[in-house]
């Protein structure tokens, strides 16, 4: 479809051939008779994309959850620029430096010191298999080797490297490659879409609470972790629960002695309000307690601003004295060849600046306002339902009637024809923008969304009503 859109021979068209015939693209279907050609960017700034013809894109789904304040922003581009001039890299083994270890700092402080040791790789998959890995570890070398089983929810979203698929129950990451994974117990998650008549968000983490609990009644003894997305599993199609369902988690792993793994490689940096996502947990603005705090936290995405591949481990105290020993065989032995690269965490230290120089939480109070406003055309058309938003994310789906066979992908295209580049997930429209929008943009975006949803519909009866 998309080089219908483009001029045949121009600039962006050639570029995009030779990337269909040199690069394997991610999360893309090769078809026999496609010849869509990916779209060649050249330029960003702000929350626009240029491509190579001249066309600019609304990034409304920050390059895949990563850009928190746009792109080329001149802060992180100065302090990298910085960086540049006096460490590249060095391995993190035997070695440190000063950005490695102010961003553990930092980060530390901001879960009041509850977490930290932070752990660093690369990626979000890599992250989530670490906090797999110690916490079957730290069992062991506590005396309790049985622990090794883990559990995650259904249809979460935790990864797609081979240890990562095994706690995530999203099928089409899944199912090509099942038999060489070791599949974790999956449990109901608490999305509040399945309210029965009556039934309260509140009431649909109940249920799901209990029916983690049935588990962990049985089998904690075999148990080493359960990994959840808090507020918002992203993969699923930006799913939303209420965040009792937090404490409740914690409340039930504490009890069972199962470690809780929280994994805001998205809803993490702001996404959802607060700076982590688990901080809503007990439903008050007051700093939690320690104890209210998950085992570990996994930060990646928008960490390093959406700049460069990096991401951590955040763990408690005692997790890391269960590896303090003489013998070799009770040290996490585990690497990464980029670990804690100083490029990567002075972007991410830049990141923290903005934050706190900028008071980002508190104007993304406002932007998450203007968002709601902007998107309010499309939540009451009666093509959407179960409308939803948790901060800078807002979600809603259209109806199978409405939607047609392959929705996401011919949104995504007419999408482009009106300057916005979005990513439906099945028949889920979500945009999550970086923090760097207007009013204005906002009222844009959700006028450009909704007359999208009407190119795509175009001529279809809506039989349902929202
Ligand atoms: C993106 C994502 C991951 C995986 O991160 P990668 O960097 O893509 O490996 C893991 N968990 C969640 C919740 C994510 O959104």
């Amino acid at each position: 479809m998309d080089h219908l859109s483009l001029s045949p021979g121009s600039v962006a068209a050639t570029l995009g051939q030779r990337s269909r015939a040199a690069v394997w693209h991610p999360c893309t279907r090769l078809r026999p008779d496609d010849h869509a050609v990916p779209l060649a960017i050249v330029r960003g700034e702000g929350p626009w994309l240029h491509d190579a013809d001249g066309q600019r894109y609304f990034d409304a789904t920050s390059s895949w959850w990563v850009n928190l304040f746009g792109h080329a922003n001149p802060r992180i581009n100065a302090a990298l620029a910085g960086q540049l001039e006096t460490l590249e890299h060095v391995m993190l083994a035997g070695c440190t430096h000063a950005p490695a270890v102010e961003l553990a700092e930092r980060l530390s402080a901001l879960t009041g010191g509850a977490l930290g040791n932070v752990f660093y790789a690369s990626d979000g998959a890599s992250a989530v298999e670490i906090a797999l890995k110690m916490s079957f570890h730290y069992w062991r070398n506590t005396g309790l080797p049985a622990k090794r089983e883990f559990v995650c929810l259904r249809h979460g979203y935790h990864g797609e490297t081979v240890g990562a698929l095994a706690v995530t129950d999203v099928e089409i990451f899944r199912d090509a490659y099942d038999a060489l994974i070791r599949r974790a117990h999956v449990v109901m998650s608490p999305d509040a879409r399945q309210a029965r008549r009556g039934e309260s968000a509140a009431d649909v983490a109940a249920r799901a609470l209990a029916e983690l609990e049935a588990l962990l009644r049985e089998r904690a003894g075999a148990i080493a972790a359960l990994i959840v997305e808090p507020l918002v599993q992203g993969a699923a199609g930006m799913a939303m629960h209420d965040p009792s369902y937090l404490d409740g988690v914690r409340a039930l792993c504490g009890r069972y002695r199962v470690h809780l793994i929280a994994d805001e490689i998205a809803v993490g940096c702001g996404r959802t309000g607060t700076f982590f996502a688990w901080e809503q947990s007990r439903g008050t603005e007051a700093p939690l307690p320690a104890h209210a705090w998950p085992d570990f936290l996994c930060l990646s995405k928008g960490i390093s601003g959406g700049y460069l591949p990096l991401s951590l481990v955040l763990s408690r105290p005692e997790i890391q004295r269960a590896f303090v020993a003489d013998e070799l065989a009770r040290s996490f032995l585990h690497s990464h060849s980029y670990t804690g690269n100083p490029l990567a965490c002075r972007a991410a230290l830049a990141t923290l600046d903005l934050f706190a120089q900028d008071d980002v939480l508190a104007r993304n109070r406002d932007r998450a306002q203007w968002l709601a406003d902007g998107m309010a055309g499309l939540a009451a058309d009666a093509r959407v339902r179960h409308v939803r938003q948790r901060g800078l994310i807002w979600a809603a789906d259209v109806g199978d009637d409405v939607a047609g066979a392959d929705f996401a992908a011919r949104f995504h295209h007419a999408a482009r024809a009106r300057e916005l580049l979005v990513r439906p997930i099945g028949n889920t429209l979500y945009v999550m923008p970086p923090y760097v929008f207007d009013a204005a943009q906002a009222r844009w975006l959700g006028e450009r969304m909704l007359a999208t949803l009407d190119d795509v519909t175009a001529g279809k009866e809506v039989r349902h009503a929202a």
